[in-house]
């Protein structure tokens, strides 16, 4: 029972490496947070070693009296942070994660080579809502489901709800995903449902980003809506890293017997009984009221840096935010996400390159995203954010400063890119 460091220095240092890049950087990416000390100790827990395929009440191992105590309490606060009837609702807590939820809707719910309908990843949707290329199926879900995706408007950044009512009446999909990675603003899950119904569709929501937004009641949920919805429990929630899928139960609803058999045995084994215990802290967590404070300063800090950096001069995507994250289009600065973003990170600040609706190249993508929950779990408030803003100013100036210096400017090769952030003399003093 030797402690890390002792049994395994080179891990050890590895994760302490890790913490003190975390604690001196600055945390941008919206898809990540800090989970509390306490959520952090359920998840290092005794809980790792249990294995109890099944669910509470039926399982194929024995010994799990005190699992299915802790995934009913889990299942319980899951409904009630999200104001559910449990007669209307039902939640599955064992997703290892938001991928794999997503996946076991869609095999329980559409079946193989079924049609969905999400929104495209170059314009805020994510990988699993059937993204695919004209060269290449890039997401297992367009392998194995028919997907064609929706669009947001190149011009505005919003989404086209028009163009997806009259597409989905063409494809007929048996699934609409109302959810996105990188889009800045409120979902219509009203004007979605009424798409759905018309096309013969359910409505499935992944609120992986907003579920913490959504929790503490700051921002318009999906729930009224939706047939279904999945969501991650490690971005704005805070929680462990798992998932979880909430499907509409009662008269004339047929959702959860087919999504838990797709779950498992269909896709997973074993639930991560740490994870469980984790999430069931956060949302234990989300309950009190400092959260509901904790998610209002979320959004403020994102509208906050979003102004200020249009006080620069930058364009954001959609004009503004209404959640955690915003995008920058770098376009009408002839720069790139992929360049700045090697410059923040060279300065300790970590946020994501992203693509731009419009943009021709995932490889070249004209957007930064930003998010907000990470710092602000640290504390910072709005005026923090106004330097955040001025320190990716700065970082974005460099970035042009290197572009200028090179032959081919911000076309040069980003070999060349790289080799002169980390070696020219000039740049060094910068950075
Ligand atoms: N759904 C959305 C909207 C996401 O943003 C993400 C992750 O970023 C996922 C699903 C997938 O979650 P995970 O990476 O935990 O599998």
């Amino acid at each position: 029972q030797e402690p890390l460091a002792v049994n395994d220095p080179e891990i050890f240092q590895i994760i302490k490496n890790e913490k003190n890049r975390q604690r001196h950087g600055l945390e941008l990416i919206a898809s990540e947070n800090f989970a509390s000390k306490a959520v952090l100790e359920a998840m290092g827990s005794c809980l790792n070693d249990k294995y109890s395929e099944g669910y509470p009440g039926l399982r194929y191992y024995g010994g799990t009296e005190n699992i299915d105590a802790l995934e009913r309490l889990c299942q319980k606060r899951a409904l009630d942070v999200y104001r559910l009837n449990k007669d209307e609702w039902g939640v599955n807590v064992q997703p290892y994660s938001g991928s794999p939820a997503n996946f076991a809707v869609f095999t329980g719910i559409v079946g193989p080579g079924g049609r969905i309908m999400g929104l495209d990843l170059p314009d805020g949707g994510h990988l699993t809502h059937g993204f695919f290329t004209p060269q290449k199926k890039i997401s297992a879900t367009s392998v194995f489901f028919e997907s064609m995706p929706y669009k947001a408007n190149q011009t505005t950044g919003l989404i086209d709800y028009d163009k997806l009512e009259e597409n989905a009446m063409l494809f007929r999909p048996k699934l609409i995903i109302a959810g996105m990675s990188c889009y800045s603003r409120h979902m219509d899950y009203k004007r979605m449902r009424a798409i759905a119904d018309k096309c013969g569709a359910l409505l499935h929501a992944d609120m992986a980003h907003i579920s913490g937004l959504v929790a503490a009641d700051v921002i318009p949920g999906p729930f009224e809506h939706c047939h279904i919805v999945t969501t991650t429990t490690h971005k704005t929630l805070r929680g462990a890293r798992s998932g979880m899928i909430f499907y509409r139960i009662g008269e004339g609803y047929n959702l959860e017997k087919p999504i838990k058999e797709a779950l498992f045995p269909g896709l997973q084994g074993g639930p991560h009984n740490h994870a469980i215990a984790g999430v069931a802290v956060a949302l234990g967590q989300a309950q009190r009221e400092e959260f509901v404070e904790y998610q209002k300063q979320v959004i403020l800090n994102a509208k906050r840096l979003a102004k200020t950096l249009q006080d620069f001069g930058y364009e954001i995507v959609t004009g503004g935010t209404d959640i955690h994250l915003i995008l920058v289009n770098l376009r009408n600065k002839n720069l790139d996400g992929n360049r700045a973003e090697k410059v923040l990170e060279a300065v300790h600040i970590a946020c994501n390159k992203n693509t731009c609706p419009g943009d021709k190249s995932a490889l070249r993508p004209s957007g930064l995203r930003f998010g907000s929950p990470a710092l602000t779990t640290r504390g910072l408030m709005e005026e923090d954010f106004d330097v955040v803003a001025e320190y990716i100013h700065e970082s974005i100036q460099l970035t042009q400063f290197i572009c200028d210096k090179l032959e081919g400017g911000a076309k040069a090769p980003l070999k060349e890119f790289k080799n002169a952030l980390y070696t020219d003399p000039e740049v060094q003093q910068r950075v």
